[in-house]
């Protein structure tokens, strides 16, 4: 045994034990191996803390592995979730948008000051509301006529000869009664667009595009009301409500003055309150 070759091979052995040395090395290594007690000891020892430094590593790869697919799943997981959020709030904002749209086209607006409304029931009834220039003459169902001029307002009933005087602060106004505008649907203040877009979003509304008649048309399905609204246009063509059906049907610009003057009421019973 040599001890002078004690260093040489114990300098060798981490390459000799990664098999990076080659066959002439090994024969010297072996060969100094089976004669040598402390440089075999060596040889074990080093194998051990190679084995168990390997080990560590391999399983600090197996952490590294295991962490960064728990990162893709929970990756995936927001980016889902933030989708799903996105989709949401842009259905709610396009709902918002054309709610806002209709209800901003509201009919007084819109078509100024001289229009003829025809509401058509299921059952045949037809109310005719005609309009002008702050002159309203509102003929409900063939009972009664709703009168209004700039300074006053009556409900009168022909067949018995009598009237009420209604207050001019109070509705029926013009098409605000006869539940035209969007607005009578969705807001209960009628310029707060804030609270229709609470409305949109913690109730589920549905809007979709459908033709009826000649007309394409907005459908929207709330809180069991079916409207339908003239994409052209915005004006509501059909509303449906408790099993209730009504048709409506705009004139623009046709009213006469004839047609809001006010009724002779000078033989007529006043009714109070
Ligand atoms: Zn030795």
């Amino acid at each position: 045994m040599d001890k002078k070759y004690c260093k040489i091979v114990q300098d060798l052995l981490p390459n000799y034990i990664e098999n990076l040395t080659s066959p002439e090395t090994n024969q010297f290594i072996e060969t100094h191996l089976k004669e040598c007690k402390a440089c075999e000891k060596s040889l074990e020892i080093m194998k051990k803390g190679i084995i168990s430094e390997s080990k560590k590593q391999s399983r600090q790869i197996d952490y590294l592995k295991r962490y960064k697919r728990k990162m893709i799943i929970l990756k995936s997981v927001i980016g889902l979730v933030i989708i799903f959020i996105l989709v949401f709030l842009g259905i709610k904002i396009y709902q918002w948008n054309l709610l806002s749209k209709i209800f901003d086209h509201n009919v007084e607006y819109e078509i100024g000051n001289n229009y003829k409304l025809i509401s058509k029931n299921a059952d045949g009834t037809i109310t005719e509301l005609f309009y002008k220039n702050g002159y309203c003459y509102y003929n409900v169902n063939n009972k009664g006529i709703i009168w209004e001029g700039p300074n006053s307002k009556y409900m009168i009933i022909p067949n018995d000869k009598t009237y009420l005087t209604l207050d001019k602060s109070t509705p029926p106004t013009g098409l605000a009664d006869a539940t035209i505008t969007i607005g009578d649907y969705f807001l209960t203040d009628s310029s707060e667009k804030v609270n229709l877009f609470k409305t949109i979003l913690t109730n589920n509304i549905d809007i979709h595009e459908e033709q009826y008649g000649e007309h394409q048309c907005y459908v929207i399905l709330f809180e069991g009301q079916k409207l339908w609204i003239d994409k052209e246009t915005l004006f509501i063509i059909r509303n449906d409500y408790n099993g209730q059906s009504t048709e409506f049907d705009i004139e623009i610009g046709t009213v006469t003055d004839d047609d809001v003057k006010m009724p002779d009421i000078s033989e007529f019973t006043e009714i109070k309150n």
